[in-house]
């Protein structure tokens, strides 16, 4: 039984571990009921949040993410900090079976008292995953931890949402050269504060250390407007722990320097009223979706857009149409 609202806040805000996840599972809960408490428990919750560093971490597969999570997270509780690590991974069919997937991806992390790992929550669309994953986050904030760690297991689109979620995004790239850089979409580049090449020891320091110097150049071309920041480069080893304290200091010199200067208020002020419309979207979809006219009238539209014989946009309008014909009658 889920206990209620006011004893998981009072749980969460007193550091209990269980409060945590079970709040978590309610988030991610897609029960109505379950909803409605999720939401009066964020609601209670809010104002306790907002104080931790946000990072997000991403890399294609194999970059080295895991690795480099349970040293870089490891690095951060030896400094004293509660870490938070929260995967969002809009692919993944994972189970209950992932918790022990992530124990063993992370094992010093797993068995921390000072982290929190929890895995990607399944089975819904970017959207819902990033949604939920906010809202661990908010959770996470007022638990305590003061660095909640957001990885994204996905290529693609994912980056941007995630970049959505946090203060300082962070790039990982092999040591592979200038042939990996052109792999890396432009976009992503963008969106990174920070570049690290991963697997700078043995045989392959030496590769890493050029790597860093052709991303180094690649950013410069990318970002020529003289005064703009280009993102910091840097190398480490997560085998070795060696670089590792230098990529967490950048993380929190940047996130210090951007607190400091305005920016970071001004960052999340926009991710919050984005996160704002982005549910106001979503709600509207699912609402059109449940409604009866809507779905009454959807197979015949599909299929005639399918064989050509209406346009997109008429079959669009129609069924708008339809679902306003029906929510205006509806009472609020
Ligand atoms: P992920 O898929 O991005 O999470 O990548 P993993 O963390 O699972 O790492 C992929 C592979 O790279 C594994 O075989 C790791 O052992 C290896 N690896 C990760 N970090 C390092 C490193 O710092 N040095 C070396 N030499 N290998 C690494």
């Amino acid at each position: 039984m889920t206990p209620s609202v006011d004893a998981l806040a009072a749980g969460i805000r007193s550091g209990d571990r269980r409060s945590l996840a079970r709040a978590i599972t309610l988030v991610e809960s897609t029960r109505d009921d379950d909803q409605a408490l999720a939401a009066a428990l964020l609601d209670d919750l809010v104002a306790d949040a907002g104080g931790a560093l946000r990072v997000g971490i991403t890399g294609s597969p194999g970059v080295g993410k895991s690795t480099f999570i349970e040293a870089f997270g490891l690095h951060l509780v030896d400094e004293g900090h509660e870490v938070a690590v929260l995967a969002v991974d809009p692919s993944s069919q994972r189970t209950g079976g992932s918790i022990l997937g992530d124990k063993t991806r992370m094992p010093g992390l797993a068995s921390s008292p000072h982290a929190f790992i929890r895995p990607s929550p399944s089975g819904a669309s970017l959207g819902g995953v990033a949604r939920r994953t906010r809202e661990a986050l908010t959770l996470c904030e007022a638990f305590g931890h003061d660095v909640v760690i957001v990885e994204t297991v996905g290529a693609g689109q994912a980056e941007g949402t995630v970049a959505d979620l946090v203060d300082v995004f962070v790039l990982l790239v092999g040591p592979g050269g200038g042939d990996d850089l052109q792999g890396i979409k432009r976009g992503i580049m963008e969106l990174a504060d920070v570049v690290v090449v991963t697997k700078a020891d043995g045989d392959l320091a030496g590769t890493a250390r050029h790597t860093a110097a052709d991303y180094r150049h690649a950013l410069e071309l990318l970002r020529p407007k003289a005064g703009a920041d280009t993102a910091p480069v840097l190398a480490c080893s997560s085998v070795a722990r060696s670089g590792i304290a230098e990529v967490a200091a950048t993380v929190v010199r940047l996130r210090s320097d951007w607190a400091a200067s305005g920016r970071l208020a001004e960052l999340r002020a926009g991710q919050a009223t984005a996160w704002m419309w982005h549910d106001v979207e979503a709600r509207l979809g699912d609402a059109l979706r449940r409604s009866g006219g809507v779905r009454a009238l959807a197979p015949e539209l599909e299929a005639r857009v399918a064989d050509g014989s209406l346009s997109p946009t008429t079959a669009a309008r129609r069924l708008v149409d339809a679902f306003w014909a029906e929510t205006r009658g509806a009472p609020d």
